[in-house]
């Protein structure tokens, strides 16, 4: 664990500004040890870094008034929506306040005949549509975590439903952010295209909290689909698991979901899940549409995947299957922990081009097969995105050590496909370093100015995205 343990570098808070926070937000400012340890770590493989405060904002208000504090202050000030980031995004390198928007939890118009819906920047993404339920439409965004709609906005966020409705690239429709200096803009309206000026919604989508606090959020919502079925099926090696994905892909099938989970991973799922899969590698489909083209699409992906060896071609079409083999999937990374009881997980996350999946998939796991420690690989492989966990004993430095080789060649190897270092996850702490390899000198020079231009004063989510000059 020593390894990827960064020594904090607090900025020196100014006299009287914790009591200025506390005077305005009374029991909302909290100082206590817990509080600001929740606050300081999420399920990256870092020691926690603390904030100074956590305010928890509850309009849009308090998050203008906090920004012009910190902002005249030169005071960190770190948004946070759900903390379930996986590379180190919301711990406090530079100390500061970390700005809860948990609170800002209000669904605020629905559109239904726009089929768009506007929401606070703390609505999570199950929330959402549980209140969406009677209207016949859904957000389809699902990261394994219930994340709240502003990270996933700041991250970019997608997941199993990616390959078919898109990411928060291209759901995101606009936003309200809070600036540096507490100026307040739209990014967007809700006009389903437009040409008018630089695109800031998509600036700000992936920004990682680093430019400005998103407030509100407006995305895009889909019909909930008339015909549902999903359906299983086991081959014999990973190779043919990923080419009959490629093809399905190359084929233009419009499913809706195509994971992929490898044994180690079927077999932890079926230990925390109760299920009794085979454990051998698995591809799980969903496909939506009428029950014809449904009924079509399994047709098509079932002679694919025979095609490549594919064995035990199984439909879930009852609801209550469906919803416990997507639980099961979603919660295949607490699964892989339990494999090592007291482990913890460093979790890769590198996206290729379809027709390198297989060759990168392949190489990755011959070399985690001479690796020290277990390791399950699970993916969103229709979107050529793969994540790997590894999982270390957090008290061994040298597994910490070789799990940060081993990522370090995935993400190079990712890169020389033509690749990125992180589909969804972000890049926050950990991926810094991989930044140049991937855009270049300019690219991030580029970056780095509009950085400059929103938060000259470098107050927003400090020491993360952008690597150092020298770096
Ligand atoms: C079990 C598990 C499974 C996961 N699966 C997926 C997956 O399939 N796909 C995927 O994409 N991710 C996945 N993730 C990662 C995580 O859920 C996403 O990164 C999510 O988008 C983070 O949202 P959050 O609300 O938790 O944000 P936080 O963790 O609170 O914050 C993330 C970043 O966004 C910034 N931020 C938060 N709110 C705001 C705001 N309102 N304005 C500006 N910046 C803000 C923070 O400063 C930080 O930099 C998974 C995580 C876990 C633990």
């Amino acid at each position: 664990m020593d390894t990827l343990h960064l020594a904090q570098q607090p900025r020196p808070l100014p006299s009287g500004f914790l009591a200025a926070l506390q005077a305005r937000f009374g029991e909302r400012c909290a100082t206590g040890q817990a509080v600001r340890e929740h606050h300081g770590r999420d399920e990256s493989p870092y020691r926690p870094m603390l904030p100074d405060a956590v305010v928890f904002a509850q309009s849009v208000e308090d998050v203008v008034w906090v920004a012009r504090h910190c902002h005249a202050h030169g005071i960190a000030l770190i948004p946070y929506g759900a903390g379930s980031s996986l590379e180190g995004h919301v711990l406090a390198v530079q100390g500061g306040v970390s700005l809860d928007l948990s609170g800002m939890n209000q669904i605020l118009a629905v559109h239904a005949e726009d089929s768009t819906v506007t929401v606070q920047a703390g609505v999570t993404r199950k929330q959402l549509n549980e209140a969406l339920r009677d209207t016949g439409l859904f957000f389809p965004i699902d990261p394994g975590a219930d994340a709240s709609l502003g990270g996933m906005s700041a991250t970019r966020a997608s997941g199993t439903n990616a390959v078919r409705y898109g990411t928060m690239r291209e759901n995101v429709m606009s936003l309200k952010v809070v600036l540096a200096d507490g100026r307040v803009i739209e990014t967007a309206n809700r006009a389903r295209k437009s040409s008018a000026g630089y695109d800031l919604t998509r600036l700000f989508v992936g920004s990682e909290g680093t430019l400005g606090i998103i407030a509100e959020v407006t995305v895009r919502l889909y019909p909930q689909p008339e015909a549902v079925s999903a359906a299983i099926c086991n081959f014999a090696d990973l190779d043919s698991a990923v080419q009959s994905v490629i093809q399905i892909i190359q084929m233009g099938i419009p499913v809706a979901r195509v994971e992929f989970m490898d044994s180690g991973a079927v077999r932890a799922t079926n230990r925390y899940s109760h299920l009794s899969l085979r454990e051998s590698p698995l591809l799980l489909f969903e496909f939506h549409g009428s029950p014809a083209g449904v009924r079509e699409q399994a047709e098509l992906v079932q002679l694919i995947t025979h095609e490549h060896g594919g064995q035990d071609f199984e439909w879930a079409e009852r609801p209550e299957d469906r919803s416990r083999l997507w639980t099961a999937r979603h919660n295949a990374y607490f699964a892989g922990l339990q494999l090592r009881p007291g482990c913890r997980s460093s979790t890769t996350d590198v996206c290729v081009p379809i027709s390198r999946l297989a060759e990168c998939v392949g190489e990755t796991a011959r070399e985690l097969d001479q690796a020290s420690f277990p390791y399950t690989i699970v993916g969103h492989v229709g979107d050529g995105n793969f994540h790997v966990l590894m999982l270390l004993d957090p008290d061994n430095p040298d597994e910490w050590a070789e799990s940060e080789r081993l990522n370090q060649r995935l993400v190079q190897r990712a890169i020389d496909m033509d690749g990125t270092c992180t589909g969804e996850h972000g890049i926050g702490l950990h991926k810094q370093a991989f930044m140049r390899a991937e855009h270049g000198d300019d690219a991030l020079d580029v970056m780095r100015a509009l950085k400059a231009a929103l938060d000259p004063g470098d107050i927003l989510n400090p020491g993360k995205m952008l690597p150092p000059p020298t770096a």
